[in-house]
């Protein structure tokens, strides 16, 4: 799989896109076992069969409490899921009805879903899987019942196993569509908050994630800062030398903006020429001071195809204070505190109280 960084989105942790597909595989199970769950109800109280209604009322309401978890502790709604679903198999076919009936059939399924519900490393996958297939094959060989479709118990074997295989089969080809829609959710999620022409990440990657950051950073009662770069007549840049242009200029600093910071600081193209970073653990002095390293370090590009370009950046700067409730309450600070530059002539840093850098 090519090396792209899982995103977090709408504060689930979709970092992992396996979550998604968790919680659709055990919905798509809940609901099926629930429909079936409730045909049995109607079909024992139509038959007057009392206490096998009071079992498939107890498996629905553990089905309906599955459907509503499914979005926490992905480990024991698996569990919770496998043991419902294994224990109403078998009832069915071990308690309530005859072994003609063929419900101990849905006791193969349970390889398939272990193995796509738990991950590699949890071992009760291994128990449920022998349980249900030892609950499988005394149901199948379970004598005083009459042989399924008159086979021998030779031949039954081939059949049960030929079954066996089916579902086999079908859980390899279930973890292969698995494997693939992992990849193509990163890719995409990749391609959702990144930004093409900078390969920044993008103001949509920004607003998912900085919130969180921020929560984290005022938890630990560490500083933040937030830098607002805006590159100055950058219109004119478009104007004189045409679209191309602009765009290489905007590569060359997403670039050098790249290059700027430390990995944990998170730098994104957060308009048309507008940049966004996000400065943990940093206080307003050094914020301050880095943003007139960032506005330097732009000053001195060098546009290779377009030598006669030079570009400036105006940035805004503001710091994490006790008041703030969210991250928005800072990068408006940022956006007022750039318009001081913008006023001071530009090529400039300040902070929201229109202040330079303090030497
Ligand atoms: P100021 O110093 O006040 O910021 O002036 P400015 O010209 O930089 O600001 P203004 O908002 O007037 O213009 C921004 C320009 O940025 C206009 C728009 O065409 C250009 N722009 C936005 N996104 C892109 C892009 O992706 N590529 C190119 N080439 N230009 C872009
Ligand atoms: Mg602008
Ligand atoms: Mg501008």
């Amino acid at each position: 799989m090519e090396n792209i960084q899982m995103i977090p989105v709408e504060g689930v942790d979709l970092c992992d896109p396996e979550n998604g597909l968790f919680k659709a595989l055990v919905h798509m199970i809940s609901i099926f076992c629930v429909g079936i769950t409730l045909l049995g109800i109607l079909a024992f109280v139509l038959t007057r069969l009392w206490y096998g209604m009071a079992m498939e009322v107890l498996f629905l309401f553990g089905y309906a409490f599955i459907l509503f978890f499914s979005h926490k502790r992905i480990r024991f709604t698996a569990n919770i899921l496998t043991v419902i679903y294994t224990l109403n198999a078998a009832s069915a076919t071990l308690i309530i009805f005859p072994r003609q009936y063929g419900f101990h059939y849905f006791l193969l399924i349970v390889p398939s879903l272990t193995w796509n519900l738990f991950r590699k490393g949890d071992i009760e996958k291994y128990f449920y899987t022998l349980f249900a297939l030892i609950a499988f094959y005394l149901a199948e060989f379970t004598t005083g019942f009459s042989s399924l479709h008159g086979l021998t118990p030779y031949t039954r074997l081939f059949f049960g196993s030929n079954i066996l295989l089916l579902s086999l089969v079908s859980m390899a080809c279930m973890n292969c569509f698995t494997r693939i829609t992992k990849q193509d959710n990163s890719r995409l999620s990749h391609m959702a908050c990144t930004d093409p022409l900078t390969g920044l990440e993008n103001r949509r990657f920004f607003d998912l994630t900085g919130e969180r950051d921020f929560e984290i950073l005022k938890r630990e009662n560490k500083e933040l800062s937030v830098l607002m770069i805006d590159l100055d007549h950058f219109k004119a840049v478009n104007d004189s030398y045409g679209h191309g242009a602009g765009d290489k200029v905007l590569e060359g600093v997403g670039q050098s903006l790249k290059g700027a910071f430390r990995n944990a600081d998170k730098v994104c193209r957060y308009g048309g020429e507008e940049f966004l970073v996000l400065l943990k653990g940093t206080g307003i002095e050094n914020g301050l001071r880095i943003a007139e390293e960032v506005r330097n370090r732009i000053q001195n590009l060098d546009f290779i195809d377009y030598p006669g370009i030079s570009i400036t950046a105006s940035i805004g700067v503001s710091h994490m204070t006790p008041e703030d409730h969210c991250l928005k309450d800072i990068t408006l600070r940022s956006d007022k505190a750039l318009y001081y530059a913008k006023d001071a002539g530009r090529n400039c840093v300040k902070d929201d109280h229109n202040n330079s850098i303090i030497y």
